[in-house]
């Protein structure tokens, strides 16, 4: 009896705590009201600041790298749904340490739009389907969320999925917390007492993270045509910061037209990996945009990289079941930690293949990996394996007497401090990752990373490493010599 009086207590002390129950939907009417919201249909804002890239940082303790934006313009519809996100980018980091394309010459600029399904990129003004997978940010849906990540558009979607309000005195100040579902994400946001939205938080499921959020949080609230805007908006995503802009112009209800192109509405879906191509007897590679190739042994396979998606380790698995039939993948080989190259590990993980990568990132994944999958638990969290790691200094040697693989580690290289690149002495292959990625048609101008080209270029020449063909993780199949034409026509050093 006395039990059941004690979680009464309980539960009415919780009860006043977390704050009466409201009138959700007239909290939210009003706070549309005072955003101005209501009238809104669509929305450009422009500015300037920094952006981030996530997934490429340095390195797993680092935040993901910061570029300069000296001009950016968001536009959005939010009934299509659709959103232009066109940004003037620059170099900042210095030295440029991390990945993203860095460091890059000149001013980039970058578009990218989504409108109902579909996504592409805007380059050089044509549309194209977007490439790297390893995340949201190529989808229509993760390029969509940034309505929702807007004041306007959060109370928009608060309204449409009918979500839960209630106060709560967060030091000392009474805030209205608002909380609701979509089909993407989970979302909570934090309203002060003028009902400007201060805070969303998301949580959506990763590849490498696991459970993780994006957040947004707005300040220095103006008056742009009746409209409320935050001229200050930082948004993080997975702990780190994502973007950090300072809002200079809002335009409400601007003419803002997002036609889908023809050639992207009609694009058939690309099967993410091609069909296996034979490097040398018994090696293949799987193409892709970012790549893996297949080294079969006397009992067993190595695959060398498990880039972007554990769908795209399934595939890969597969093809490499057809050309390689009854061998199972014991290892693979992972060249360095950014999530483009680490996406598609657990995949083999849950086959129970060993992670063969640089000693340092071990600790990091296995952090990586200890997050809770609660939102689309993936293979391995579904097989309930422990992952097993084997760390490599230095270089290692993989041989069974039938084939020889070796692995070095190049350090020093801006792009990653952990960069292992894989050797087939025998064929006389090169795999690597990121220090040389040859576009279709060979380079005419200066490729961005030549610094990190250079350094990886000089490591080989140190290792003295037989060489015919060079296999990229990104990009074409080449030779050492393209690689030293490069460096001879573009390097510093040769032209002064
Ligand atoms: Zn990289």
């Amino acid at each position: 009896m006395k039990k059941t009086c004690v979680v009464v207590l309980a539960v009415a002390t919780l009860a006043s705590s977390d704050g009466r129950a409201q009138d959700g939907r007239s909290t939210l009417e009003a706070a549309a009201k005072a955003l101005g919201a209501a009238s809104v249909k669509t929305l450009e804002f422009s500015g300037w600041g920094y952006d981030y890239v996530f997934g490429q940082a340095y390195h797993g303790t680092s935040q993901w790298p910061r570029f300069n934006v000296p001009a950016f313009t968001m536009s959005m519809d939010f009934a299509a749904p659709a959103v232009r996100d066109d940004r003037r980018r620059a170099q900042l980091e210095s030295p440029p340490l991390g990945g993203g394309f860095q460091p890059l010459l000149g001013e980039q600029r970058q578009i990218w739009v989504a409108s109902g399904q579909y996504a592409w990129d805007m380059v050089g003004g044509n549309p194209v389907a977007p490439r790297i997978r390893d995340d949201r940010r190529p989808t229509a849906e993760g390029r969509l969320e940034q309505l929702t990540l807007t004041p306007h558009g959060f109370i928009k979607a608060a309204i449409a999925n009918t979500a839960a309000v209630k106060e709560e005195t967060i030091r000392g100040v009474r805030k209205t917390i608002v909380s609701f579902t979509t089909p993407v994400a989970r979302y909570e946001g934090i309203l002060n007492d003028e009902r400007m939205v201060e805070r969303i938080e998301g949580w959506f499921g990763h590849v490498v993270l696991g459970d993780t959020t994006i957040e947004a949080a707005f300040s220095d609230y103006r008056d742009f045509a009746g409209v409320k805007f935050p001229t200050r908006i930082v948004q993080r995503e997975g702990g780190y910061p994502l973007l950090d802009v300072t809002v200079t112009d809002v335009r409400p209800n601007a003419a803002v037209t997002i036609d889908v192109p023809a050639g992207i509405r009609n694009a058939k879906a690309q099967p993410p990996v091609g069909t296996p191509e034979r490097l040398a007897d018994g090696v293949w590679l799987l193409p892709a945009y970012a790549q893996s190739v297949a080294v079969e042994f006397r009992d067993h396979v190595v695959v060398v990289e498990a880039p972007e998606t554990e769908a795209q380790s399934v595939e890969v698995m597969a093809a490499v079941s057809k050309v390689v039939p009854n061998k199972p993948i014991r290892y693979v080989i992972n060249t360095h930690s950014h999530f483009d190259h680490i996406g598609g590990l657990r995949a083999y993980a849950a086959e129970g293949a060993t992670i063969v990568t640089h000693r340092d990132n071990i600790p990091y994944y296995q952090a990586l990996w200890a997050a809770p999958r609660t939102i689309g638990p993936d293979r391995l969290a579904r097989s309930g394996r422990t992952p097993v790691f084997e760390g490599v200094l230095g270089h290692r040697l993989m041989t069974d007497g039938s084939r020889t693989l070796a692995i070095y580690h190049y350090p020093g290289n801006m792009h990653n401090p952990t960069m292992l690149m894989v050797h087939l002495p025998k064929e006389r292959i090169l795999v690597e990752a990121d220090s040389f990625s040859p576009p279709p048609a060979p380079l005419t101008s200066p490729p961005n990373a030549l610094p990190n080209l250079i350094h990886w270029y000089e490591a080989v020449q140190r290792l003295k490493i037989d060489i015919e063909q060079v296999v990229p993780i990104h990009g074409r199949v080449t030779t050492m010599d393209e690689a030293r034409q490069l460096i001879e026509r573009f390097s510093p050093r040769q032209t002064n």
